[in-house]
């Protein structure tokens, strides 16, 4: 059968990055993407946005919802302060078979737990599996509807602080007008 779009990316990688090296792995997804084939990931532009807000925070405790192929996670966690991690979500089991070989292939393995499930069960387990009391920063590029009720259970599992970082793509396009009007008009932002 046919290669999904995911694995011909893994292979890209294996076969041009260079083995440990995560800025490798992040020029050779952006590569396989702009010169291959599209693909669902942050890119390079919105990318240097994550970085800067990364750096910024230096979070001690963040979390990723929506893996896809690591991209975002090998990009975020390269940037982490010794001894935070990054916990990072994914429903697909494909997409997180894929990602777990990219995390590795960059190195960054010890400061990433990729956790398989929907967000909406794993959000309430933190606590419970890794002993989370709050994210400092966290980053949504998950599927669009989840936002808002995604942002609404952390707040019920009290996983926010004041200051908690959110940073959320495609909120303009394809837009998540919910979500938007929910942080703007929160008094906890
Ligand atoms: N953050 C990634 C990057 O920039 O490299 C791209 C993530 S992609 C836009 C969205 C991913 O979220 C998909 O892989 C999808 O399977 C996953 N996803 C969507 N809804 C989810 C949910 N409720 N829980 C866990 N994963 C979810
Ligand atoms: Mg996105």
């Amino acid at each position: 059968t046919r290669s999904t779009r995911p694995q011909r990316l893994l292979r890209a990688v294996q076969k041009k990055a260079i083995k440990g090296d995560p800025q490798s792995v992040i020029s050779t997804i952006d590569y396989f993407c702009r010169h291959s084939e599209w693909a669902m990931n942050v890119g390079d532009e919105k990318g240097a946005i994550l970085d800067s807000v990364v750096c910024e925070v230096s979070p001690s405790t963040a979390l990723e919802l929506g893996t896809y192929c690591g991209y975002s996670t090998v990009r975020i966690a390269r940037l982490l302060p010794p001894g935070t991690k990054l916990i990072t979500l994914e429903f697909n089991p494909d997409y997180a078979a894929v990602a777990r070989q990219i995390i590795e292939y960059s190195g960054l393995q010890d400061k990433i737990c990729l956790v398989e499930g929907a967000s909406g069960d794993l959000i309430p387990k933190m606590q419970e599996l890794f002993g989370i009391k709050t994210f400092d920063f966290v980053f949504l590029d998950h599927w669009k509807d989840r936002y808002l009720p995604d942002i609404k259970l952390l707040e019920e599992c009290q996983l926010l602080r004041k200051g908690s970082i959110l940073l959320a793509d495609n909120v303009i396009c394809p837009g998540t007008p919910d979500y938007l009007e929910y942080v703007r008009n929160s008094p906890r932002t």
